[in-house]
């Protein structure tokens, strides 16, 4: 996968002028093909830096439009969080393995003229996830209505109604949070003050947990109904209960995996990518965005190799990709001081392993609830300290697709949420005691005899979510998202500070998650300018 082809813009000039000849020769061997063709010489140029999600969908939306892309990813391999790691005859997908949303790749694979289903296998998963309480107790989490109903009669027969009333609140947010406000530019105060009325209607101002109290009293069925902003980077306890939206696109849309693991998706994108004529170019780290006049005019490589672009695409992180690639006398908003000032989102620590044997009875997501809700939570988020206990989510790809461990094998990972860097952990010194605690429960609880199973091994602390993916603090899902720090309040779409230079990704609106990060790359068509401007 690595340099899957060749620069497409390796000189230093500004842009396409007209007359010349060199561009238009070598523009014409990579013009666009399929839907996105255009058949013209001199299309302008697109730099996209970092193949996450968000990357990807911003370069096959670009392209689509009649720009010559290219994808400049610092890793050997593109996907970002969605790296895949594999080792020992395990395949590993290093990040996101709930896949909600297909229609949203479902679009990108539309638009270029293909089907998703053609290349990629997307199965449901059932039930979306095996929820296990401290004390044993587990809850299916499904989205069938009538067996949703029937858990949490089990759990707590008050309590049905108000979870009815749950769900149609989740709706009734998603309706506005998601069809209306997610693929949309949030660059002026106006764009915001045309949403408070629904904001306010909505209860936006609640937290998830205030949204999903109002409604049920059993304090375990209220964690049930609250985690889901734990998957974007959000505390319960202090996201706006728009989060909760998630829970009825789930519901609606199911949960999904592929078979191959989530990189079939990465691969898929890639290909679209390449479809169009564009190129995904690996092992290059971004060093600088180039700004003259106020205007993004490329990028330089650590190499010192500069690509000169019309238009920049940023799917690094935003914290970083103004800290450090931007230089400080070109951003005003951004500061560094302000940048200081956000608030980061947890980190994750991540234990991936393969074992010898398989445990047939370990759903493919399970959720494991620790002691404490609350007060882990404002440990990790508030305090920044790393807890004895904890909270995890266990992942057994496996159960929908075995060809992701050798036969008779299981592939696992584990999440747990952590601090970001601003707890001070020594992550070297702490990992091998952490894992093994990890270990300790899991084999306790739900994977009996794991220690003597272990066949392969690997580990992703909040250290590797700064130095390797380049995340400002070691956050793993960029700024937190709560309300002073989304939409308009988070770096917008459009970079406020530079002409023709955009972000997307989680560090943007409308957020992290792939639901997120593929609609921040759909805002694209709403602020990137026509490519005929530039011609
Ligand atoms: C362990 C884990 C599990 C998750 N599970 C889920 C899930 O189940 N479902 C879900 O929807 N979401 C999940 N998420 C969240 C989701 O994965 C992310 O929000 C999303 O993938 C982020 O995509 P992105 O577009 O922001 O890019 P990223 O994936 O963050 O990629 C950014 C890319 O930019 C590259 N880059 C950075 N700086 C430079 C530079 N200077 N030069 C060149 N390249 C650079 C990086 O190497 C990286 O490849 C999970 C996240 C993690 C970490």
């Amino acid at each position: 996968m690595q340099n899957t082809s060749a620069s497409a813009a390796q000189d230093e000039r500004p842009g396409p002028s007209p007359g010349d000849d060199g561009a238009a020769s070598r523009q014409a061997s990579r013009a666009p093909r399929g839907a996105g063709a255009r058949g013209a010489s001199r299309a302008p140029r697109a730099v996209v830096i970092g193949s996450g999600f968000g990357g990807l969908a911003a370069a096959v939306r670009l392209g689509v439009r009649g720009y010559e892309v290219t994808v400049v990813e610092k890793l050997d391999e593109p996907g970002g969080r969605a790296y895949v790691h594999r080792q020992d005859g395990f395949t590993f997908d290093a990040g996101p393995t709930v896949i909600t949303a297909p229609f949203l790749f479902e679009e990108l694979w539309q638009l270029c003229g293909r089907n998703l289903a053609d290349d990629v296998d997307l199965r449901p998963v059932a039930p979306f996830y095996r929820i296990r309480f401290h004390d044993g107790v587990t809850f299916d989490y499904t989205g069938d209505a009538a067996a949703m109903r029937a858990e949490v009669a089990r759990l707590s027969p008050g309590d049905v109604a108000g979870y009815e009333r749950f769900v149609k609140t989740s709706e009734a947010i998603f309706r506005v949070g998601f069809e209306e406000l997610a693929h949309v530019p949030f660059g002026s105060w106006t764009d915001m003050a045309r949403i408070v009325p629904d904001m306010m209607r909505l209860e936006s101002y609640r937290t998830v947990y205030g949204l999903v109290a109002k409604h049920v009293k059993d304090d375990r069925l209220r964690q049930v109904l609250s985690f889901h902003p734990l998957l974007v980077g959000g505390n319960p306890f202090s996201t706006t209960s728009i989060y909760s939206l998630i829970a009825f696109l789930e519901r609606n849309w199911g949960v999904h995996f592929p078979i191959g693991g989530t990189g079939a998706l990465v691969r898929g994108l890639v290909s679209l990518i390449e479809g169009l004529g564009g190129s995904v170019r690996c092992g290059a780290e971004v060093r600088r965005i180039a700004v003259e006049g106020g205007r993004a005019r490329g990028v330089e490589l650590a190499s010192g190799e500069r690509l000169s672009a019309d238009v920049v695409v940023s799917n690094a992180d935003s914290a970083w990709t103004y800290r450090h690639l931007v230089a400080p006398e070109a951003r005003k908003r951004w500061t560094d001081r302000r940048i200081e000032r956000q608030r980061y989102s947890m980190s994750l620590f991540v234990w991936y392993f393969g074992t010898r044997r398989q445990y047939p009875d370990v759903a493919h997501h399970t959720i494991l609830l620790g002691p404490r809700y609350k007060r882990l939570l404002e440990d990790i988020f508030e305090k920044h300290v790393l807890a004895d206990d904890f909270s995890l989510y266990l992942h057994r790809p496996t159960a929908t697709d075995p060809a992701l461990a050798p036969p008779g094998c299981d592939a696992f990972y584990v999440l747990s949420p952590v601090p970001n860097l601003l707890s001070g952990t020594d992550w070297p010194a702490t990992q091998e005691r952490y894992r093994r605690s990890i270990a300790a429960l899991l084999e306790a609880t739900v994977l009996p005899g794991l220690e003597g199973a272990l066949a392969s091994s690997r580990l992703l602390t909040p250290q590797d979510f700064q130095d390797r993916l380049l995340s400002f603090r070691g956050a793993a899902f960029g700024p937190e998202p709560v309300l002073t720090q989304s939409a308009f309040f988070r770096p917008h779409n459009a970079s406020e500070d530079i002409e023709h230079l955009y972000l997307v990704g989680a560090g943007t609106h409308p957020g992290a998650g792939l639901p997120g990060v593929l609609s921040s790359a759909r805002v694209l068509d709403r602020v990137v300018p026509d490519a005929s401007k530039f011609r």
